[in-house]
């Protein structure tokens, strides 16, 4: 569930081939280990990564319990906000992708009077049908795919009960199975480590399911863990959300 934040692609579990104790992963489209496009590697430790996710979940669990009201508003109030968000977002992809379909049928049509009337070539005629035809495809695509996306919202908002039902499980058990490393977690997103000697950091963006990512309250949030990985090296996790930024295009 790790995937490189850069280029969206998965990484990859690997074993160091000296020391066989290092396991890590890394980005499975890095342009010097595989020939990819990835132009850095967004290398972190097996054992890190389960650190950091071990403490966002004590984090998250000791929340829960020592006050669940505050939990649940906060968790509540997310959810509505993202949702809200979220959905009039892709309300808008399709209004202006369907308006723009409708612009295209019309200059389509247009352009195939010129060239009945002899206004345009059948060269240009072809070649710019051809255009109007791709970007009606891409269009389409673009309102199905907000579509979908749409339908993922509204399950979005019943998903809270089974999230907290998850963080419960956690913290009754204590301990990650894969099993309820499922339950809890989408997808991890890992960036690549900033700065230099003791003062790397790296970010890792935990996607929690069916509510996404998850900021807690920032007295709470303060503890990080920190890797200690050679002598003058350390390097400081930050299982912070990047911050908000214009959203980006749907993929076509
Ligand atoms: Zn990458």
């Amino acid at each position: 569930m790790l995937y490189c934040a850069d280029c969206g692609k998965k990484l990859w579990y690997h074993t160091n081939t000296v020391n066989t104790e290092i396991h890590f992963f890394s980005c499975s489209n890095y342009k010097k280990d595989t020939r990819g496009t990835c132009p850095s590697r967004h290398y972190i430790r097996a054992d890190a990564v389960e650190q950091v996710v071990m403490l966002e979940l004590k984090k998250l669990s000791a929340f829960l319990k020592e006050d669940e009201d505050a939990f649940i508003d906060l968790l509540t109030e997310k959810s509505n906000r993202d949702v809200i968000f979220e959905t009039q977002r892709l309300q808008r992809v399709i209004r202006r992708a369907t308006e723009r379909c409708e612009t295209i049928v019309q200059l389509h049509e247009k352009l195939y009077e010129d060239n009945a009337n002899g206004k345009v070539s059948d060269d240009w005629y072809m070649e710019q049908a051809h255009r109007y035809e791709v970007e009606r495809m891409e269009l389409k695509a673009r309102i199905a795919a907000a579509q979908e996306e749409l339908k993922r919202q509204e399950t979005m908002q019943v998903g809270r009960d089974n999230y907290v039902g998850a963080i419960r499980k956690f913290m009754e058990m204590q301990t990650l199975t894969p099993v309820l490393l499922r339950e809890l977690i989408d997808r991890i997103d890992v960036y690549e480590t900033e700065g230099v000697g003791k003062h790397r950091t790296q970010r890792i963006v935990i996607h929690y399911r069916f509510i996404d990512t998850f900021s807690l309250p920032e007295d709470r949030a303060k503890e990080t863990y920190v890797a200690d990985t050679r002598q003058g090296v350390a390097v400081e996790y930050l299982p912070i959300p990047v911050p908000a930024q214009a959203p980006a295009p749907l993929p076509a």
